[in-house]
């Protein structure tokens, strides 16, 4: 067991490419060329693709030791993902550290990144370090980086200290900071047993693996663990630390992280900010900041090709068992076939288990326009029905109202942005709730804003319109009636299911006209005319014709050779397989492509 004044618990955080994977790995060179044997060399950032987008999704930990002035320092380094829709996940890592590595591109300065996650630290009372990277390249400019700091974040900007994580140039005084500025955890083991799940994943033997902060009590394997907001219990029956291996521990006591396993079969029963406590020896409270995650944005995902339907849910099953923030059921489409209606935290989760769908799983699916859960209400009932897929929406004559959700929303900026701020809210149904001048440099807006308004383009346009600097967070405040109604689009009469959408009535024309105009583009000509049609609850609003033509291609072949005809032919049938065939219309599968991709 080691002694919790020797241990520093802290992570690193930083706007994507200033450099943390780069800096971690420099200063695992460093401690373990600091007269430790147990280290080994680790990577960070292992995922293909979260190297790519320069995000980072799984979270993990990892212990690794620090010799210095004749103490060796136990160093638990927690990785955090860094994206709106992951915040929460973000800031229960956060709290099961002491201090973060706040690290800065000296020839970019403070981002957008920076800001958000420099909050997140001061809201968790963390100490902050704050180290300025790439000193080595020419067009590094400390001054400015120091200005920003004071006014962009508001912190001390003094103490900051400046390296190359390439050069390795002045590491050595970030691993002294660590041991010197970091606090080192209290030893609190008298106290009954309170642990923090900052993250999890899922391994094939033992189930699923949970990564903990020990900060009240001890824990030991063989314990009888009870979670005090699932209010389920388990037997331990592994703990260990995380270096480049795992190391199997019989005890983990307070201040300490590391890893649990207690033969838990679902991710889902493993909520990130849950508290641990023992079963027979209960703590009074759990541990504050925890918040249940529930999906927020829906959309239909199918195989393009419906043959591989099975395929598609395989690769479900197998990705849902390592991301508890995903649902998914069967649904069945009468233009795209049987796929699936899933989950997301947000449209950055619904991005990332798409690419991860192609990417890893080879997946070639469309995904439809994405929705909100709707409350629907009937005239012959007081309930209501959830409805987060409007194409089981049939009869709309019994409706009596819908409810949409509404989130707060609280928007963190430099001040000077507050005017774009608020006009693009208002422009998206937003209710103003108020504005909060912080200090000198930060403002902080708060709307209450349908979150349907939310899901499309709001995170760019704010970002956009604020060169990058504001910062989204939200989260769910109240459902509320509003003027909302079905739309359809309808080709010669005939109710495209997956084009169907719950609106606002007030934008429902020119979504419609959107979609009816795309489709224009790319439906073929038929030798019939060919109606386009928006329908608002059931009500014709807008209409576009496409033309009738005779279409041979038997008359592009002079000569008489029929194995050329054979072959046009042929050509012909391939084109069709692409084709969804609508009543007596053939509407190509990039029709749906398009119309959803927003
Ligand atoms: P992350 O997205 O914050 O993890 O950033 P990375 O560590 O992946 O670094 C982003 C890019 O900056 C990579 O190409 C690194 O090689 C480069 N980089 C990181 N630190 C330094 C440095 O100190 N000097 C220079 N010149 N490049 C660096
Ligand atoms: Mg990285």
């Amino acid at each position: 067991m080691s002694k919790q004044k020797n241990i520093r618990n802290f992570s690193i955080i930083a706007h994507i490419d200033h450099g943390k994977s780069t800096l971690a790995k420099s200063i695992l060179e460093f401690a373990d060329n600091s007269g430790v044997k147990k280290n080994k060399k680790q990577i960070f950032d292992s995922m293909d693709l979260e190297k790519e987008r320069g995000i980072t999704i799984k979270l993990n930990a990892t212990t690794f030791y620090y010799f210095f002035e004749n103490q060796e320092y136990v160093f638990n380094l927690v990785d955090t993902p860094g994206h709106v829709d992951f915040n929460y996940e973000v800031s229960r890592s956060l709290a099961a550290c002491e201090g973060v590595l706040l690290v800065i591109d000296a020839t970019r300065s403070v981002e957008s990144q920076t800001i958000v996650n420099a909050f997140l630290a001061i809201d968790n009372h963390l100490k902050i370090i704050i180290v300025v990277n790439k000193i080595d390249l020419l067009n590094a400019d400390i001054k400015r980086v120091k200005d920003d700091i004071k006014k962009k974040i508001g912190l001390d900007s003094n103490d900051i200290i400046c390296v190359s994580a390439k050069t390795k140039e002045n590491i050595e005084e970030v691993l002294k900071a660590i041991v010197n500025k970091i606090p080192a955890p209290t030893n609190e083991d008298s106290k009954p047993l309170r642990a923090l799940i900052f993250d999890s994943y899922y391994d094939s033997y033992r189930g699923v693996v949970v990564l903990i902060r020990i900060k009240d009590g001890f824990i030991k394997e063989g314990d009888l663990i009870y979670f005090m907001f699932s209010k389920k219990k388990y037997l331990v029956t592994e703990l260990g630390i995380k270096t480049d291996h795992e190391i199997r521990r019989k005890e983990l006591h307070s201040g300490e992280i590391g890893y649990l396993c207690a033969q838990i079969k679902d991710i889902k029963d493993v909520i990130i900010g849950e508290t641990i406590t023992l079963d027979n020896k209960k703590a009074e409270y759990p541990l504050p900041g925890y918040k249940k995650m529930v999906p927020m944005v829906y959309c239909g995902v199918y195989p393009i090709n419906s043959n591989n339907y099975n395929d598609l849910k395989k690769s479900l099953d197998k990705l849902s068992l390592n991301d508890s923030s995903l649902t998914y059921e069967i649904d069945n489409s009468q233009a795209l076939g049987y796929g699936f209606q899933c989950g997301f935290l947000g449209l950055l989760h619904m991005d990332i288990v798409k690419e991860r769908l192609e990417r890893e799983y080879n997946q070639k699916i469309i995904l439809t326009v994405p929705n909100v859960m709707y409350h629907v209400f009937f005239k012959d009932n007081s309930s209501y029905i959830n409805i987060n897929n409007p194409s089981k929406l049939n009869d709309l004559s019994l409706i009596k109202k819908i409810e949409e959700p509404y989130v707060n929303a609280t928007i963190t900026s430099p001040k000077e942005y507050v005017g774009v701020i608020t006009e693009l809210c208002q422009n998206r149904r937003g209710i103003y709730q108020n504005i909060e001048y912080c200090d000198d440099f930060r403002v902080v807006v708060k709307y209450l804003l349908p979150l349907n308004e939310i899901i499309f383009d709001f995170f760019d346009k704010l970002k956009s319109c604020t060169k990058g600097y504001a910062n989204l967070d939200y989260e769910i405040a109240k459902y509320q009636e509003s003027n909302l109604a079905k739309m359809d689009i309808l080709v010669n009469g005939k109710i495209i299911d997956s084009f169907s959408t719950i609106v606002h009535k007030d934008n429902a024309y020119n979504r419609g006209l959107n979609i009816i105009k795309k489709l224009e583009k790319i439906i073929p000509r038929h030798q019939f005319e060919i109606a386009l049609q928006v329908a608002l609850n059931n009500k014709i609003i807008a209409r576009s014709n496409i033309k009738a033509v005779r279409k041979d291609v038997l008359s592009k072949c002079y000569g008489g050779d029929i194995t050329r005809k054979k072959k046009l032919l042929e050509k012909q049938k391939e084109g069709k397989k692409r084709m969804k065939k609508i009543g007596s219309i053939e509407i190509p599968q990039e029709a749906f492509i398009d119309v959803f991709s927003i």
